[in-house]
């Protein structure tokens, strides 16, 4: 048996006005899923704990976040393909509009992208004290910065225990990096990051780019906000832990970091944004396909959370609906459940009325060869009742390993 797992992104949720957005929405395919597997619910990493997207994901592939976790910065960079060495600093960054007195009038510089590769190519390369930078632009207005100690010996490590600049909010001026402790090389490392914000304000101030930007009425993107420090994680792949080869399609790059940084091969996909736009249908193509080649198939699918952070019910019941039409009808029709365990999870919920993640446990379907159970219908309150019980995150690579008869047996 071979495993595909799907992850809606906070599509979990809480009730408005009795139901939540599963239940309201149209979902045959789902459904139908839920009545030939067996089902649950499942905190991503602990009872209570909200996740992180990040966080949520490391723990579904098996590995403990308290462990492995450093920070976003070094997904955010690997995600734009940025590989990381033992030693790296990696953040990740907005390109943000200052105004004349330093003060941030916009986090994201009007969200718009005019420019920005040509403006993130003109910080990358810089040196500062022993340091190499490299900065690199993703999605939309973000970027992902690398400190890296160049070849001649800095007389410091890098350190991740410092207070970042992005103040998170705007109407303030950027903040001061300092140290969280009284070590040099956190010292240091506040000492670079502020020298890096400075420079790249200097830089961007009288860069052609942000001259048009202004012409054409465009907020400039004259400086940039880094937050989110981490070192390279030190990670077991996939393959060594699970003693098979995965693949993964997302369109979100702090998705595919996370999937490069253990060794899942990423599949790109085109016009799959991460958005409620997305090409899902492709991604469910690719995804279908990958699993002639591959043990494991990782597809992740983000519009529901991108709903969900707006408020939007709606919006989500929408997307719900898509996924249901585009990847999950496609996944019935072309995916045999006698070979592939299918998996339909979120990596946590992210209700409407919060629009934030939240620590409420996940729905969980998995249908293959399992033993069936008397859920027929796939959302928070349907599947809670299923004999999957209540999962840890962490359990479900064992439990589909277990599945596919491919575990190791514990004893004699
Ligand atoms: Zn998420
Ligand atoms: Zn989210």
């Amino acid at each position: 048996m071979k495993s595909l797992l799907i992850v809606c992104d906070g599509m979990g949720d809480r009730l408005t006005d009795g139901k939540t957005p599963l239940e309201v929405a149209y979902t045959p395919n789902m459904d139908k899923l839920a009545s030939v597997g067996i089902n649950g619910i499942m905190d991503s990493i602990r009872a209570g704990i909200r996740p992180g997207s990040d966080t949520a994901h490391i723990s579904l592939f098996g590995y403990d976040p308290y462990k492995v976790y450093t920070g976003r910065g070094p997904f955010a960079a690997a995600g734009v393909g940025l590989e990381l060495k033992k030693g790296d600093l990696a953040l990740r960054c907005n390109f943000a509009t200052l105004d004349e007195n330093g003060i941030i009038i916009d986090r994201r510089a009007g969200r718009d992208e005019y420019g920005l590769d040509e403006l993130a190519s003109s910080l990358d390369g810089l040196e500062i004290e022993n340091f190499d930078i490299i900065f690199k632009r993703s999605g939309g207005h973000r970027a992902a910065l690398v400190i890296r100690r160049s070849e001649l010996l800095g007389p410091y490590e890098l350190s991740s225990r410092i207070i970042e600049p992005d103040p998170h909010i705007a109407g303030v001026g950027i903040a001061k990096a300092e140290a969280l402790d009284a070590s040099p090389q956190s010292r240091y490392t506040a000492d670079i990051l502020n020298e890096f914000v400075k420079r790249a304000i200097e830089i961007l101030r009288e860069h052609r780019i942000n001259k048009e930007r202004i012409e054409a009425g465009k907020l400039p993107a004259n400086a940039i906000l880094p937050r989110g420090v981490g070192t390279k994680p030190e990670i077991e792949s996939f393959e060594h832990k699970y003693g098979i080869r995965g693949a993964s399609v997302s369109g979100m790059a702090l998705i595919k970091g996370i999937c490069r940084t253990i060794g899942l091969d990423v599949i790109e996909v085109e016009n799959a944004t991460g958005h409620v736009d997305s090409n899902i249908g492709g991604k469910a193509d690719a995804a279908i396909k990958a699993l002639e080649e591959y043990d494991f198939v990782f597809l992740h699918i983000k519009g529901t959370d991108e709903a969900s952070h707006d408020g939007n019910f709606d919006g989500k019941k929408n997307m719900i609906e898509r996924v249901d039409r585009e990847v999950m009808g496609k996944i019935l029709g072309e995916v045999d459940l006698g070979g592939v365990n299918v998996v339909l999870t979120s990596d946590h919920a992210t209700p409407i009325s919060i629009k934030q993640h939240t620590a409420d446990p996940n729905p969980i379907v998995i249908a293959g060869d399992v033993r069936t159970d008397l859920v027929t219908k796939f959302n928070e309150r349907d599947c809670a009742r299923g004999d999957l019980g209540r999962i840890r995150g962490r359990d479900l690579m064992n439990i589909l390993m277990d599945l596919s008869d491919k575990a190791k047996l514990f004893g004699a």
